[in-house]
């Protein structure tokens, strides 16, 4: 199957041996958009970590797959250039970096295959026409990255690097918080952008409201490390009315 496919994942957290996540099933088929969402510490970042290989995290049992590629010993590099993308919650910065040669290094680094390089006047091309859906100012172009950047720009300018590096699949985690309404859909647009039968995305997310505007083909809830149930974006619509507490009663569950 393409797509990414987990099964019966547990990981613990290095640092103090803690199993986050407790038997994690999900799949998701090449070209589908979809939406994870579920408590705040339910273990939503530490599944986004793991599948790009942060070293913090130690998969004890179960498996990654993507494309295919088994991906559980593989190093965050190798994932990356199978086409695995993660726009973080909290994008870090670096002072003296700029942002277009960051963004330009990790197109090199993704793509970048022996003899064949990205030329620097299409990629500046991209840049500028990607900038431009983005509502982003060219200067943010020539930017130390992110320093000084607003959390809604930190936000976009996560967006920007996944058009650039046209991932096969990107991980989005929270991209959407801390947004205001113009921000939303700005961001929005730039995902849409990249739907193709062969992009997918895998949009964590507090609220149904960047929901409206990226239609999430399956939304998954995840509770205490584990998928608890999933369905269409009428979850997403449910959960905004009733919180978790109605779900969690209608599944049995007691954590
Ligand atoms: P979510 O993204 O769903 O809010 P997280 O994956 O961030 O949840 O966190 C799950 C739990 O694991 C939380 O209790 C959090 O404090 C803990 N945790 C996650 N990563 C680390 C880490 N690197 N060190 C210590 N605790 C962590
Ligand atoms: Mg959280
Ligand atoms: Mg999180």
């Amino acid at each position: 199957m393409m797509g990414l496919k987990i099964r019966n994942l547990h990981v613990k957290i290095k640092e103090n041996n803690r199993e986050v996540l407790k038997g994690v099933n999900l799949t998701i088929p090449d070209g589908e958009i979809h939406a994870i969402m579920g408590p705040n510490g339910t273990g939503k970042s530490t599944l986004s970590q793991t599948i790009m290989g942060s070293p913090r995290y130690q998969v004890t049992q179960g498996t990654i797959e993507f494309n295919g590629h088994q991906l559980n010993n593989m190093p965050t590099d190798a994932r990356a250039r199978l086409g695995l993308f993660i726009g973080m919650q909290y994008p870090m910065e670096i002072k003296g970096v700029k942002n277009a040669d960051f963004i330009r290094e990790a197109v090199e680094a993704t793509h970048n295959t022996g003899d064949h390089h990205v030329s620097i006047l299409s990629f500046l091309k991209a840049m500028h026409k990607n900038m431009n859906i983005l509502d982003m100012d060219d200067s943010y172009a020539e930017r130390y990255l992110n320093e000084g950047f607003s959390g809604g720009e930190k936000k976009r300018n996560e967006v920007l690097q996944m058009m650039m590096i046209q991932p096969k699949l990107a991980i989005l985690d929270e991209i959407d918080s801390g947004l205001d309404i113009d921000a939303l859909h700005v961001i929005s647009r730039g995902i849409n952008h990249m739907r193709s039968p062969h992009f997918s995305a895998m949009i964590i997310t507090h609220y149904n409201r960047i929901l409206k505007y990226v239609k999430p083909d399956v939304v998954h809830v995840m509770m205490d490390g584990r998928m608890v149930t999933h369905g269409g974006p009428e979850l997403a619509d449910r959960l905004e009315r009733e919180g978790y507490a109605g779900l969690r009663d209608d599944l049995g569950l007691h954590v």
